[in-house]
């Protein structure tokens, strides 16, 4: 083939490209929802109308618990099984986020096996849920199932709000996450129904959510506390490139840690006051885990609470107060904890604290006082960034990467993390064209050589 054979073949290959690349941009999705899927909550949002909807179940709640269960009659998913998990604690499935994509023999699964009341078993070496469901009958199910009625749930809350069937959506997972956790969670949006448009880090959504993309290079601390686990990333920020630079983690640092502290001054307060050891009556532990978590909860807006839980055992009803103080006394080396890891992703990111611009707080966790002022104290008086809600900052995240791959959000971005398959598109028929046009050059140089 001659030099302008080549060039021909250049402009077809290229034209080929470029009509692939421009289906690819008039075949937008339609509206792709963002999904973040906690461990202990998920929270579901859409790009809509120019801004982020965080969108409220049917219980008119904006997060729900990522909690499914399974009575005599029917299966319930969110708020209405984590209800009655006091009641009915075999077949109440909570967690499944620590499972998904691991392996039965897997050392976490086995710690983890024996703290949860439900019963995992071992299916070809991944481990199942092993529960009764109607009329007695035994059944397994993947944590990917488990996780696929969770989804189901945030897609049908969507679909409600919006009016229509919703087919995509962007997922986030930890950073944490392995290839074998990722396509798990992809394979439980599977059988949700839906496609997993993008598949994104905590972090990173949560720095798209605060807009923190903004005035050149700058350094971003995310500190997230949810129900079961802590992680801190420093990430760099500059001009729609996101890279995390530092990463610390506590798989199992979590708001149910302070629960568990609460419940265990209690138990001990009991056997003190009534002589009865309630630790291992199920169903009381259950009741003082739901009563310990809510009364966690007020004291992060009061200085004291009262908890009462009606004929807690031997129908002794409980009525005792806590206070602010005692819970920060019962969970100051758990905060502290943090702490250190922060300290730890900050020796590895190899940043002084001036460095950081920014302090983003996600989960729930971080509600708590005494965690935001150590972290305040930390930083030598700097203050977290407050803009979002520090449980919706995710799903706030994972709605704007949405909007972007819907073209909801104005224009095209041109960053490489935001604007997914049309700029690896663009990106490779760059390299193609470079790569031809060096092919051209070389062949020009052999036949000036020939001639
Ligand atoms: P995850 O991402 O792990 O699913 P979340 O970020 O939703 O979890 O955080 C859930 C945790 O935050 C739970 O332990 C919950 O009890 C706790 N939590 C919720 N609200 C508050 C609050 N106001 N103060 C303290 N902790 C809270
Ligand atoms: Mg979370």
């Amino acid at each position: 083939m001659g030099r302008s054979g080549i060039v021909l073949a250049i402009v077809l290959i290229g034209c080929v490209f470029a009509t692939s690349v421009a289906k690819k941009r008039s075949n937008k999705l339609e509206t792709v929802i963002g999904i973040d899927l906690g461990t202990r909550y998920s929270c579901v949002g859409v790009y809509k109308n120019d801004h982020v909807e965080i969108i409220a179940n049917d219980q008119g709640n904006r997060i729900t618990p990522s909690w499914v269960a399974f009575t005599d009659s029917e299966r319930l998913i969110g708020e209405a099984a984590k209800n009655q998990a006091a009641v009915n604690a075999e077949r109440t499935v909570f967690d499944v986020k620590r499972l998904i994509g691991r392996k039965f023999e897997y050392e976490e699964v086995q710690r983890y096996m024996k703290l949860v009341p439900y019963k995992i078993v071992n299916q070809d070496g991944k481990p199942y849920i092993q529960v009764k469901i109607k009329d007695g009958e035994t059944k397994v199910f993947s944590p990917e199932e488990i996780s696929a009625m969770i989804l189901t749930k945030m897609k049908e809350t969507a679909e409600a709000f919006l009016g229509k069937k919703v087919k995509d959506a962007v997922v986030i997972v930890p950073t944490y996450f392995n290839d074998a956790q990722k396509q798990a969670t992809k394979d439980a949006a599977a059988i949700a129904g839906l496609n997993v448009a993008r598949i994104s880090s905590e972090p990173m959504a949560a720095a798209i959510a605060y807009d923190l993309d903004k005035g050149g290079e700058r350094n971003i601390l995310v500190f997230d506390l949810g129900g079961g686990s802590f992680d801190v990333s420093i990430m760099t920020v500059d001009n729609g490139f996101f890279e995390v630079i530092a990463t610390n983690e506590d798989a199992h640092l979590g708001g149910e840690d302070f629960d568990q502290k609460i419940m265990e001054y209690f138990i001990k307060l009991i056997k003190n006051k009534h002589g009865k050891d309630i630790s291992k009556d199920n169903k009381a532990l259950e009741k003082l885990r739901r009563e310990a978590e809510r009364a966690k909860r007020a004291l992060s807006s009061q200085d004291q609470v009262h908890v009462q839980i009606e004929s807690l055992f031997d129908n002794v009803d409980f009525s005792e107060p806590l206070t602010r103080a005692q819970f920060e006394e019962l969970n100051n080396d758990l905060f502290e904890k943090t702490m250190g890891h922060v300290k730890k992703a900050m020796e590895d990111a190899g940043l002084e604290k001036h460095q950081i611009d920014e302090i983003v707080l996600v989960g729930e966790g971080t509600r708590i006082p005494k965690v935001q002022q150590l972290l305040k104290d930390y930083f030598d008086g700097k203050e977290p960034n407050k803009g979002v809600n520090p449980d919706e900052a995710v799903a706030f995240g994972a709605a704007v990467q949405g909007g972007i791959l819907s073209g909801e959000v104005g224009g095209e971005s041109e960053t490489d993390d935001l604007c997914g398959t049309c700029c690896d598109a663009l990106k490779a028929l760059e390299t193609y064209v470079n790569d031809m046009k060096k092919q051209v050059n070389d062949k020009d140089k052999l036949s000036d050589k020939l001639e």
